[in-house]
């Protein structure tokens, strides 16, 4: 029996309901909606967030990845990672990972894929990389290149726990020509909303680890950006997928980009 603890929010839950889930718990739903006082266009900035994914991992598989590790996962939310991938690349594989046992509750939705592909869960803390890379080892081919997808999980891991260090712990076992994706928060544009809601998650028990766009692009050192390097996710190769209602309304707070390793 997978335990879900409903006496306080959840990251995974919270943007379930942004998004218009259904596996979120009235803890959940109160927080989001303080969220959306501060900023009422958190639910856009949620949809661009996974727009981006889509675009990201489109491109990827359009450049010949055929393999994805993707930690952070999040509450199945169609279309999900592989059902992009798969769709241009059908025999792609990947590996999921969040560390939320509400994301194991529904893996089996994640685990629905081609024929040819092949899709797999892990439960497991980005905090803890071997364990990632040990469990992604037996469904990936190291030797092969692979996308390495942090979306909106980075700005839950605080420098204290090493962000930067285990995301080039996690590259490190990766071949030349593999690739990380990364979409991250910010308090770049709007400092007093971004400082109130750090605050009123940190008191619930939430991190938020809010990036500026230099602490963001280190993330990527000694990769190669690919073009246009460092963005707002909206304006990540928009080409490649269809604008999400309301994206240009307003500000939206966060970085997006993609690089690979050489
Ligand atoms: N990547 C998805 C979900 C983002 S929400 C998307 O962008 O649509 C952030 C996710 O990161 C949540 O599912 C949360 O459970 C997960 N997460 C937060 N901290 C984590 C950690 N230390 N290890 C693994 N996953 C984590």
């Amino acid at each position: 029996m997978v335990e879900i603890d409903t006496s306080k929010p959840h990251p995974a839950r919270m943007y379930d309901w942004y998004l218009g889930g259904k596996d979120n718990y009235p803890v959940d739903e109160a927080m989001g909606r303080q969220m959306l006082a501060l900023d009422p266009r958190v639910p856009v900035m949620a949809r661009v967030n996974r727009a981006f994914m889509h675009r990201a991992t489109r491109w990827l598989a359009e450049h010949g990845v055929r393999q994805f590790l993707d930690v952070g996962t999040g509450i199945p939310t169609e279309p999900n990672l592989h059902q992009v991938a798969q769709q241009v690349v059908p025999d792609a594989r990947v590996v999921y990972c969040d560390n939320d046992p509400i994301v194991l509750a529904h893996a089996e939705a994640l685990l629905r894929g081609t024929d040819e592909g092949v899709t797999e869960y892990l439960q497991a803390d980005v905090r803890d990389p071997d364990a990632i890379l040990e469990g992604a080892r037996k469904i990936l081919d190291f030797d092969r290149p692979v996308a390495l997808s942090l979306i909106a999980l980075l700005h839950f891991v605080s420098d204290e726990d090493g962000a930067h260090e285990l995301v080039a712990r996690l590259l490190s076992e990766l071949p030349s020509s593999s690739y990380l994706m990364v979409s991250h928060a910010t308090a770049d544009f709007t400092p007093e909303e971004s400082q109130a809601a750090t605050d009123k998650l940190k008191a619930a028990g939430v991190t938020l680890a809010l990036r500026s766009r230099e602490e963001f692009a280190r993330f990527f050192d000694g990769l190669e950006l690919v073009e246009p390097g460092v963005e707002v996710p909206q304006l990540w190769h928009p080409e490649l997928g269809e604008p999400v209602p309301g994206q240009d309304d307003g500000v939206i707070p966060g970085y997006g980009a993609v690089g690979r390793k050489r």
